[in-house]
């Protein structure tokens, strides 16, 4: 494996719920998944940080900017964004990094 770095984002959080429908709420999902991930790389000792590990509001700047602060903003930094769409139209903010 290359000396990559991962920035780990769970989408929304907080006041922003994102996606919601059969009693999923999208903050709640992309939180466990984005721990879950969290985990996972730490015991692999692939070098890792998280955006969130709980359920806190998070503007888009200061998101971006805990991205940019994690590692760096370098071509070996690897971030995943982690979102559970609709499956229509997301009524929510993204980016682009
Ligand atoms: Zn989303």
């Amino acid at each position: 494996m290359n000396d990559y770095k991962i920035v780990i984002d769970a989408g929304h959080g907080g006041d922003d719920p994102g996606a919601s429908g059969n009693g999923i709420i999208e903050k709640d999902l992309n939180l466990k998944i984005s721990n879950y991930m969290y985990d996972r790389f730490r015991e692999l000792g692939v070098p890792v940080k998280i955006i969130r590990s709980t359920d806190e509001t998070i503007s888009p700047t200061e998101r971006v900017n805990r991205v940019l602060d994690a590692f760096g903003n370098s071509n070996d930094v690897v971030v995943i964004s982690n979102h559970i769409n609709a499956g229509g139209a997301e009524f929510s903010y993204h980016y682009k990094i």
